[in-house]
């Protein structure tokens, strides 16, 4: 496509680099191609989900440089579908291309001791925490901050892995040798424990004009450290929501995303709203606006890192999100027949305990006509 007034946007028909093979990037790839945009996924395998369906791949390892250059040379822009991507790697993409959310901001999502500081230096509320590089200094940390408490690495945790709960009776050395923490992990953190009531999460879309649109909140239910179901909406006051959504805003202008910005937060009795942690892409937790919203948080991402105006995201109707974790994807064959549940199979061909393989989708109450 052409036009006079396309500035420094990214007009469909361009390609659009996706780093990381998962079902984020598959779904940004699917959101992408209806908007007329190509996808070249560089990933480590053919058969990941992104790959599958993408226009073009490049197998190799994040820091195969050559290969990094002739993605490069190959796309329009660049965005990621996975959190652990190099900062070395986006760096050298970035040389060539615009990637967002930039490196800068990567590295600060990165790592929780960062995130936490950039958060609370925004006046924004988190749980208390404290670096720690040694048993010794886990057992100072514990005595100021209390019990209980979690102990977690500073990178590369997810889905409660190199997380250890600390109460009264632990002893700090265990717990150290438990978490994995160390120099590979940037060391650990430890947080004071929130009694929440419940866990809530914000999707913050921004284009690099300043545009921004959230999503409403919606609640989180783990099962195993894994998301299991979430719900849309939260069931929280209002003024819980505003205060959700203006947290979330702030930190994705304050971070200077471009792209999307999801903030996982912790609501308590009092209403008070602390946040846990930032993932600037796609998150599992906004799976349900592919069909229950006017627009879904991948179309709403490649809206905002190509420079075009972001859609509506205001849903159509409630919905209940619930993955398909290991064998729970046999349940397929049930939820293709209820009219309203809306099937996603993300196309793994192996089935692991733990393993997102897809997710449904139910529909509710219309919202708003
Ligand atoms: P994370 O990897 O930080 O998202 O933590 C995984 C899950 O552990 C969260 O979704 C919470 O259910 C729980 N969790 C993490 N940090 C805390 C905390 N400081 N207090 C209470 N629960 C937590």
């Amino acid at each position: 496509m052409s036009g006079d007034d396309s500035g420094a946007r990214i007009l469909p028909g361009a390609t659009i680099g996706i780093l990381g093979g998962g079902q984020l990037g598959r779904m940004t790839a699917l959101a992408a191609a209806n908007l007329g945009y190509r996808c070249h996924i560089f990933c480590q395998s053919a058969d990941e989900p992104a790959a599958q369906i993408a226009a073009r791949t490049t197998l190799a390892a994040f820091d195969d440089n050559a290969a990094l250059d002739a993605f490069a040379a190959d796309i329009d822009v660049a965005t990621l579908e996975f959190e652990n991507v190099p900062i070395t790697t986006l760096e050298r993409i970035a040389e060539h291309v615009p990637v967002h959310p930039s490196p800068s901001v990567q590295a600060v999502a990165q790592n929780r001791l960062r995130e936490k500081t950039f958060a609370n230096e925004l006046g924004i509320a988190t749980a208390p925490f404290r670096a720690v590089t040694s048993a010794a200094e886990l057992a100072d940390a514990i005595t100021e901050i209390g019990t209980p408490s979690v102990l977690k690495t500073v990178r590369f945790g997810y889905d409660g892995k190199g997380q250890v709960g600390i109460d009264a009776n632990t002893d700090p050395e265990a717990a150290w040798a438990d978490s994995g923490a160390g120099p590979a992990t940037d060391g650990g953190i430890l947080e004071g424990f929130v009694d929440f009531d419940l866990e809530i999460s914000v999707i913050v879309a921004r284009t690099a004009s300043g545009e921004t649109a959230a999503f409403v909140p919606v609640e989180n239910r783990h099962r195993n450290h894994i998301l299991d179901e979430t719900i849309v909406p939260a069931s929280i006051p209002d003024a819980t929501a505003d205060k959700a959504r203006d947290i979330a805003t702030r930190l994705c202008e304050g971070l200077g995303v471009v792209g999307l910005l999801a903030v996982e937060m912790f609501v308590t009795a009092e209403g008070d709203v602390l946040v846990n942690e930032v993932a600037p892409r796609p998150h599992n937790s906004g799976h349900w606006s592919i069909d229950a919203g006017r627009t879904s948080q991948y179309e709403q991402l490649v809206r905002a890192i190509c420079g075009l105006p972001l859609g509506d995201p205001t849903r159509r109707c409630d919905a209940v999100m619930k993955n398909l974790i290991g064998d729970d994807v046999e349940t397929w064959r049930d939820e293709i027949k209820d009219p309203q549940a809306r099937l996603h199979l993300y196309g793994k061909t192996e089935t692991r305990p733990g393993r997102k393989m897809g997710h449904v989708t139910r529909l509710g109450a219309v919202f708003g006509g």
